[in-house]
């Protein structure tokens, strides 16, 4: 299977819920869009920053939803006893089955891992 692993830290010095990791989630979703409509003058900007630096700036709000989201999976553990490894293989069953993906062998035994 081919994929990306990547490791970003549970933030233990905030206090997330819920509810303020689904607003988080929505503000840094927002903040990408924005960079990526940047990148297009969406909204009539003049004088474009350089394509280099707006992609460096969707790279950073994508890694700040995905921080965001990991978040969410540390609290959803936490106060919700939810197992996302579980969930994850139901993810890479699901993704086969609609066709996304092409090489369901090889898969790692665990597709999530606490450091
Ligand atoms: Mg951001």
């Amino acid at each position: 299977m081919k994929g990306k692993t990547i490791s970003l830290p549970c933030l233990d010095a905030l206090s997330p819920t819920l509810e303020s990791t689904a607003l988080k989630l929505m503000e840094e979703a927002g903040e990408l869009a924005q960079a990526i409509g940047k990148y297009r003058g969406m909204s009539g900007e003049t004088g474009f920053p350089e394509e280099k630096q707006v992609v460096q700036l969707i790279v950073e709000e994508l890694v700040d939803v995905a921080q965001t989201a990991v978040t969410m999976m540390y609290v959803l553990e936490k106060k919700y006893d939810v197992d996302i490894e579980e969930t994850l293989q139901r993810h890479l069953e699901k993704m086969l089955q609609k066709g996304y993906m092409t090489e369901g062998q090889n898969r790692p035994d665990r597709l999530i891992e606490d450091m």
